[in-house]
């Protein structure tokens, strides 16, 4: 049994918002993963099964690693084609917000949206949504936004419309945003949804092996040498950190999303619960933390690197070079853990 967690009201709303409309555009953060570009183009399917004008708009493109996704040719990316993207956003008479709290993750669309008298409705896990939605579905506890769109289409009753290809959309973001069922899929409905999912008979191996374990031969070196090389311990604090900067990721012809699973790693550490990975950007620092248990990097990631996410995996910016930005985690374990940091000062002296 799949409990209807969403409020009643909110599902009657959004199916009037939805009858009342042709023209729906769909949106989701910059640098889209598998969570984002699945719960966007399953929606996407669906509506436009129910005879809407849909159409997925993202910041930016997908990674290479995600084109498998059904539907993501025809996703419209605004750094790619402007002109159409404005064109869907201005036209649209309802804009939906998927895996995204805050209108600065959605990067130079919340320039275009922000002026739109448009009602904007907003299904997201991530915590603190900012209230700027006309109708917020907003679930910090679920384990992807994937989940909450199958959650939404249940309570609509438009499973009926769930074919092969949305049940593959919602089964990359299921899969990815738990790194594969490991973590923040605690409740066991999730694998009833998974389930749910899993009968509409899409290859699941195929998939599984295509989000999960698809890399280039230039990302698995980058991974070792980052691995080998670059992973400082400080296993007093219970923390790994991995720096790449320009110059390592074009050795290793860096693209978009190599990277993806590289902070996962050190967690496999016994002793290692948190950690850390900094990577050099065109024009800043991008960060991306992962923890187990019941320490927060999202908190971090908000108070110091201008970020945010989710307890266990989480993430931020940094305007400055990879070196201040190792500073400010030096700060960070000086602060978290003042004894350790104050006897490694004494050892020093
Ligand atoms: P990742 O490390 O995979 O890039 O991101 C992990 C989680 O942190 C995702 O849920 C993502 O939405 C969030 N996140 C990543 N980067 C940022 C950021 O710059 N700002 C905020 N607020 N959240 C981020
Ligand atoms: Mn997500």
């Amino acid at each position: 049994m799949i409990t209807p967690i969403i409020d009643e009201k909110a599902i009657e709303r959004l199916r009037a918002m939805i009858n009342g409309v042709q023209r729906i555009a769909i949106t989701c953060h910059k640098s889209p993963d598998g969570d984002a570009l699945g719960s966007t183009l399953a929606l996407c399917h669906v509506l436009r099964r129910l005879g809407k004008d849909a159409v997925v708009v993202t910041p930016d493109m997908a990674p290479r690693s995600l084109e498998f996704i059904p539907g993501v040719h025809d996703i419209v990316v605004f750094t790619k084609h402007e002109l159409r993207a404005r064109h869907v956003l201005q036209e649209a008479q309802l804009i939906c917000c998927l895996d995204f709290n805050a209108m600065k993750r959605i990067d130079r669309l919340a320039e275009i949206i922000e002026p739109l008298k448009t009602p904007r409705v907003l299904i997201d896990h991530h915590l603190g949504p900012e209230d700027v939605f006309d109708l917020a579905i907003s679930f910090p506890e679920a384990s992807s936004t994937c989940e909450l769109v199958f959650r939404v289409l249940m309570q609509l009753g438009l499973l009926k419309f769930m074919d092969r290809y949305t049940a593959s959309c919602l089964y990359v973001g299921l899969l990815t945003d738990t790194g594969g069922f490991a973590y923040s899929c605690e409740n066991p409905e999730f694998y009833e949804i998974v389930a749910s999912v899993m009968r509409r008979r899409f290859d699941r191996i195929t998939l599984y092996n295509k989000a999960m374990n698809t890399f280039s031969a230039d990302s698995l070196r980058l991974q070792g040498y980052a691995i080998n090389e670059k992973m400082e311990l400080y296993p007093e604090c219970g923390v790994a950190l991995i720096t790449l900067d320009k110059e390592e990721l074009e050795r290793f012809n860096y693209n978009r999303g190599d990277t993806e699973t590289l902070v996962n790693k050190p967690l496999a550490i016994p002793g290692i619960y948190w950690s850390v990975f900094m990577r050099e950007d065109a024009d800043k620092i991008k960060l991306s933390c992962r923890s187990q248990g019941d320490f927060s990097v999202s908190d971090i990631c908000e108070h110091y690197f201008n970020g945010g996410g989710h307890k266990n995996a989480a993430g931020g910016e940094f305007d400055g070079t990879i070196d201040e930005a190792v500073q400010v985690f030096h700060q960070v374990l000086a602060d978290l853990f003042p004894d350790v940091t104050e006897q490694k000062t004494e050892e020093q002296q």
